[in-house]
């Protein structure tokens, strides 16, 4: 099928070679994400949460360790997915029927690594989560599955908002796993650009890298299989428009956004806003901090997002490991 070549695209073809897609790497990326949380938490508004959340993302870090070896795509849904442009995993379709063991076994690391805290290595976690825990724990393959399917259509009710993190936090094991196992050169460029073209979701953030083959190379992190996929800087991340495109930053201590002030350009973390379709999605520069971790850093900028809330952008996609509650989905 022949189709016409986009920016990023062509940027590819000139010569210059950067990888297109960047698979994750689960054991590693983990234990990165856990680092700079704690790090990011000392002297943050909400370090208990991001304490928690290293604490979450460490057992990540040891369950993906022994999962069994995924069974590999079929020719055909390969083949399926890039002559439609289409994303090459259905996510309620790849759940494998092994995923309710992988979240037990987080739940259990979870609750192990609470018992074994001592007053030098506390535990992040709060104690009232543990019933709720162990309540997951207790349902059946039928029921965890069901929660999957509403936690992965972003369906999650109030009875089960506490624990919503903890069945993304398992599904992302399981996604990421996945990913990891298929073969690069089997992705597709699937339409719209700004939905991950491994697994359709949205990304979390995205993320200006530096390292050899990527450096310069801005890439959109998956909040789900945690798949890395190129796209300009001049696109935006949501609508893909080129026109309108702006940063914000917290400026000084008065806590006001500024588009331009050269202490914005400074930072981290910007918020991306595009004018075309009002939406802002935060910009990770590693440039500005080498272990800067698309997740990790939205999750601790959350003060971005609370001055964002009174421009009129809204946030394109939510932080996957954020405990926040919505309107259900009628
Ligand atoms: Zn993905
Ligand atoms: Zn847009």
């Amino acid at each position: 099928m022949q189709r016409i070549l986009q920016p990023g695209e062509i940027e590819a073809l000139d010569g210059i070679s950067f990888p297109r897609i960047i698979l994750p790497q689960p054991a590693m990326l983990f234990q990165d994400r856990a680092a700079r949380l704690l790090q990011l938490a000392e002297g943050n508004p909400i370090a208990d949460y991001l304490r928690f959340t290293a604490q979450l993302v460490l057992a990540q870090q040891q369950v993906c360790k022994d999962l069994p070896t995924p069974k590999p795509l079929s020719k055909t849904s390969i083949e399926q997915a890039n002559a439609n442009g289409m994303p090459l995993l259905s996510k309620a379709e790849a759940l494998p029927s092994t995923w309710p063991q992988t979240l037990r076994r987080l739940v259990d690391t979870l609750i192990a690594t609470h018992q074994q805290s001592t007053a030098e290595k506390p535990s992040a976690l709060p104690p009232s989560l543990i019933p709720a825990l162990q309540q997951l724990h207790a349902k059946n393959d039928e029921a965890l599955i069901a929660l999957a399917k509403q936690v992965l259509a972003d369906n999650v009710g109030r009875d089960e908002l506490a624990t919503a993190p903890i069945v993304m936090a398992s599904l992302q094991v399981q996604f990421a796993h996945i990913a990891a196992h298929i073969p690069e050169q089997a992705v597709p460029y699937a339409e719209p650009a700004a939905i991950c073209p491994i697994c359709g979701s949205a990304p979390v953030a995205s993320v200006l890298r530096i390292g050899a083959r990527v450096a310069g190379h801005r890439y959109l992190h998956c909040s789900l299989c945690c798949s890395e996929w190129h796209m300009v800087r001049v696109k935006c991340s949501h609508c893909e428009s080129t026109k309108g495109i702006s940063y914000q930053g917290i400026q000084g201590q008065e806590g006001k956004t500024d588009s331009q002030g050269k202490e914005v350009k400074d930072q981290v973390v910007l918020a991306e806003t595009c004018d075309e379709c009002h939406t802002y999605r935060k910009l990770v520069n590693q440039e500005k901090s080498p272990y800067a971790e698309p997740l990790a850093d939205d999750l601790a900028t959350l003060m971005l997002d609370l001055l964002m809330g009174e421009t009129d952008f809204v946030r394109a996609s939510d932080n996957p490991l954020l405990l926040i509650e919505k309107p259900l989905a009628v």
